[in-house]
């Protein structure tokens, strides 16, 4: 039976993120009846932020009577009963802080914290590329690169609340790169927009010919460049889907996922870093895992986190 396309039951969904902070209403068949995005407040107090969404609530104040609970979700790990951030390297404020007890004294709903990732890949699978599979893997390349992992139709948070973090495994020991996670060789420092730019700067002389100037890279120029048959740029792209292919390979092989959704801004240039990415995946992964996997992009763009933030509220106030 169709859902009633003009459902009571709204959820209040936050988008924390270390730049924007994006709030939308969105109902229970995953409808965004409004949605509004402002800079994130900074400074070393989180109050600043727990004011800001309240002021947010507040101009959606006439639907006030159809939310049921709040859904933030967070750039880092939150504990496993769900009332406090761990870790947030883009918003210090958070951790620690009591988040969720403020929010819902101030709001007067039920609040429910998630890690972003995750909730994007609940997002895919509600509604997105994931739709109808019970074992999914959502990896999503951005400024770093975040994971998420659905068991059984079940987010997998692990023991500690930071399952899924494939961006910070070890895809080369030998680089010599440091990660800001304090490990060295993470996928991250190879598959996300931060990588592009770097391993594009790192190989500048060793191609003359290219257009691209050091001084104004940015991952969607260097992804133009590499359109337009520039070679400095299509090596980037090479690397780049050598590495997430090595990393999707050692998920294939432990998982056994259905599908995994790739999302993120520097998934755009998979035109340029699938064909390697497959190889790498065939090359490695067990073999017959590696035949039936589904690798795919995300099908909710920006909206996947705060639509999977919506549903894990939903299915918590049943
Ligand atoms: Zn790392």
């Amino acid at each position: 039976m169709p859902k009633n396309p003009s459902s009571e039951r709204l959820v209040f969904a936050v988008d924390l993120g270390g730049t924007h902070l994006r709030v939308a209403l969105v109902d229970d068949t995953g409808r965004i009846l409004k949605q509004s995005k402002q800079e994130t407040p900074k400074g070393d107090s989180a109050d600043d932020i727990v004011a800001a969404l309240v002021a947010a609530a507040k101009n959606w104040d006439s639907y006030r009577g159809a939310v049921v609970a709040a859904s933030i979700m967070v750039p880092g790990p939150v504990d496993s009963d769900k009332a406090v951030v761990l870790q947030a390297p883009n918003l210090p404020s958070l951790v620690n802080f009591a988040l969720k007890a403020e929010l819902e004294q101030q709001l007067g709903w039920p609040v429910f914290l998630e890690n972003d990732a995750n909730a994007a890949a609940v997002g895919e699978m509600w509604l997105g590329a994931a739709r109808g599979c019970r074992d999914v893997v959502s990896v999503t390349l951005g400024t770093g690169v975040g994971g998420g992992v659905i068991l059984d139709g079940q987010l997998w948070r692990g023991s500690h609340g930071s399952a899924g973090e494939i961006g910070h495994t070890t895809v080369d020991p030998f680089s010599g790169l440091k990660c800001k996670c304090g490990n060295t060789g993470c996928l991250e420092l190879f598959a996300s927009a931060t990588a592009i730019v770097r391993m594009t700067r790192e190989n500048l002389s060793l191609f003359p010919e290219t257009r691209l100037q050091s001084d104004e890279l940015t991952a969607e120029k260097v992804y133009e460049a590499g359109r337009n048959g520039d070679e400095l740029a299509l090596a980037v792209f090479k690397r780049f889907g050598m590495y997430l292919g090595i990393g999707l390979a050692n998920l294939i092989t432990l998982i056994d996922p259905q599908i995994i959704v790739i999302a993120g801004g520097a998934a755009n240039g998979w035109d340029l870093f699938a064909e390697e990415m497959y190889r790498q995946v065939r090359e490695r992964a067990y073999r017959t895992t590696a035949q039936q996997v589904k690798i795919a992009r995300a099908e909710c763009g920006d909206n996947a986190g705060l639509l999977g933030a919506a549903q894990l509220a939903i299915i918590s106030s049943c």
